[in-house]
């Protein structure tokens, strides 16, 4: 009989951290509030800190540094610097190299950090407390962030910064207001262990409970109850299979104030080169998933074979519209290419720009609305399928 595998020695700094300081606010938090109590500028500065340090988390840690979704002015990525050192997450070196580890070997148990697979605990926080091997720091994945003064200033005093953040400055305010200890608990403390476990819900809620339209190749979900409470992250699955794209939540009406704030950032020009997926790509993935969905269950259904040659008819249709668009990518680049290189003379350039609005939108819009005529045919399809008698 094989030996369960002992498991590693604690964390002592962190089990003070996330689960210390979790037990003195449940303690002390109610405590306050029965013996002094707590009043409107108090909750409105806890409400303040904890919307600053989670989308300096979103916004700052995860869309700009992991995932390079777009670039930013010097002064939001020190604004970020200081605001996502104040929600206690490590530095961003750590951080963003973590999570570029989570996305590159997400649900592996030895090399996915916080890997799902291991269960909602381990990927809430389980894993910060103990000394794994999938922990150790690595920053090779990471030289780009080695380059990035801000980043690497951020990383050396860490330390002093997330003090300054957690304790100097809700001291200040609570001068300010004449309650030191009151404000320390509410803007310091709670507000913390709030933020702490809402973005943790990222890691370890929204890869067990959501739904799946984009891909079925790892556990992150779709989850909108979650994106209300992640600032915007609760959209885990399309984040999972487009993870350079600066929105989470693609819908205009899906709940992402990161995105908001990234995008009235660009407007005030401290972010630019945004990076959207073409929405063509986007119904690209969802049809296959669709697909490979409609392909499992025909195998499970009575006399699939006429339904399983309709699908495969569609899948055909399917491939040639994506090649189309692929083509259509191809001589977009080369246009690009020639007048880069000064091949096309201007006069005719400007005619072709004229043409290249007109005729490659259409076509473009053509190919779209095919995929989506054919994401209701396919539901069509499925809707005939008659589950096998027991
Ligand atoms: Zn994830
Ligand atoms: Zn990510």
């Amino acid at each position: 009989m094989t030996q369960p595998t002992p498991k590693p020695p604690l964390n002592p700094v962190n089990v003070t951290i996330f689960v210390g300081l979790p037990l003195a606010a449940l303690v002390l938090v109610p405590l306050w509030g029965l013996y002094r109590g707590y009043d409107g500028f108090q909750w409105l500065w806890a409400l303040a800190f904890l919307y600053l340090n989670g989308m300096s988390i979103t916004g700052g840690y995860h869309r700009l540094w992991a995932h390079k979704a777009y670039e930013a002015h010097p002064a939001l990525k020190w604004f970020f610097a200081f605001w996502g050192a104040g929600a206690l997450q490590n530095s961003i070196l750590i951080w963003a190299s973590d999570h570029r580890r989570h996305h590159r070997h997400v649900d592996d148990d030895h090399r996915d950090p916080y890997s799902a697979s291991r269960g909602l605990w381990f990927s809430h926080m389980g894993w910060m407390l103990r000394k794994y091997n999938s922990n150790d720091p690595d920053f090779s994945n990471a030289r780009d962030l080695q380059r990035d003064p801000v980043v690497m200033w951020q990383h050396r005093h860490y330390v002093a910064l997330t003090v300054f953040m957690n304790v100097g400055l809700p001291l200040l305010l609570g001068v300010w207001h004449g309650d030191i200890i009151g404000t320390l608990l509410l803007v310091g403390l709670l507000r913390l262990v709030v933020n702490h476990h809402v973005t943790f819900f990222i890691n370890s809620l929204a890869h067990f409970w959501g739904s799946r339209p984009y891909t079925e190749s790892n556990s992150a979900r779709d989850n909108g109850f979650l994106a209300f409470l992640t600032y915007g992250e609760g959209y885990h699955n399309y984040h999972h299979i487009f993870q350079t794209d600066y929105r989470n939540g693609i819908r205009w009406y899906q709940w992402d104030p990161t995105k908001w704030m990234i995008n009235l950032c660009s407007r005030l020009g401290l972010a630019r080169n945004l990076t959207r997926i073409p929405n063509f790509k986007i119904q690209r993935a969802i049809l296959d998933t669709q697909f490979e969905r409609a392909r499992r269950k025909l195998e499970r259904a009575e006399n699939p074979a006429p339904l399983l040659a309709s699908l495969e008819r569609e899948y055909q249709l399917f491939t040639e519209s994506v090649n189309q668009w692929k083509a259509l990518q191809a001589e977009r680049y080369e246009r690009k290419v020639a007048e880069l290189e000064g091949a096309i003379e201007e006069r005719k350039l400007a005619l072709l720009h004229k043409w290249e609005h007109a005729a490659l939108r259409t076509k473009f819009k053509e190919l779209e609305y095919s995929l989506k005529m054919q994401r209701k045919r396919l539901s069509m399809l499925m809707q005939q399928v008659q589950p096998q008698a027991a």
